[in-house]
């Protein structure tokens, strides 16, 4: 069964399911047992939402609005997120924070946490993710400055053991203003604290 997400491209289920069931075959699993046998088709249909940020375009689903007159900070604090390293497709989860000082445009508020989202599904790392969300705001709305910080936990580090099970990870975007003028990034990173 091929399943259509957003109708341009599919991720074949069935092939998903074989590959799972050969994944549990080599770490000494019986697949077929009972706690396991719906298992491939679970974990293929989790793909879906946990990869499904491949068929997002932030460009098409995110309307652009002209400001009218708004000249400071506008911040979304505390958006949780949820990704997949993608050196281990385990997964790392935390905060991030978006901020940025409109010139002539705006986006919706909620599109924000969106932008967030759309690059988290997908197997990321967080360098990578903290920059694609500070480069498409950038992109779309060419804001005076713009800021994304990212701060994360993986469990690639914790589930491995060590001296590792509280170590955080925090990344950082900076673009314009936030980047040039250090009060402007100073006030942004109290006004996340
Ligand atoms: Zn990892």
């Amino acid at each position: 069964m091929k399943v259509s997400i957003k109708k341009s491209k599919t991720i074949d289920l069935d092939q998903a399911e074989k590959s799972v069931r050969e994944l549990l075959a080599v770490i000494g699993e019986d697949s077929s047992r009972e706690g396991l046998r719906d298992t491939p088709s679970r974990v293929a249909k989790s793909y879906l939402s946990l990869f499904g940020g491949y068929q997002e375009d932030p460009k098409k689903l995110i309307t652009v609005f002209d400001n009218e007159g708004y000249d400071e900070m506008i911040i979304a604090k505390d958006i949780d997120f949820y990704s997949t390293c993608e050196h281990h497709m385990l997964p790392f989860f935390g905060k991030a924070y978006v901020g940025y000082i409109p010139d002539d445009k705006i986006i919706g508020l909620s599109k924000m946490p969106r932008l967030v989202e759309i690059f988290s599904r997908r197997l990321q790392n967080q360098e990578r993710l903290t920059k694609q969300v500070a480069d498409t705001l950038h992109d779309m709305l060419h804001p005076l400055g713009g800021g994304v910080v990212i701060k994360a936990e993986h469990m690639c580090m914790k589930a491995r053991g060590g001296e590792k099970q509280n170590c955080e990870i925090s990344t950082s975007s900076f673009r314009g203003l936030f980047k040039k003028n250090l009060n402007t990034r100073a006030e942004f990173l109290d006004l996340i604290k």
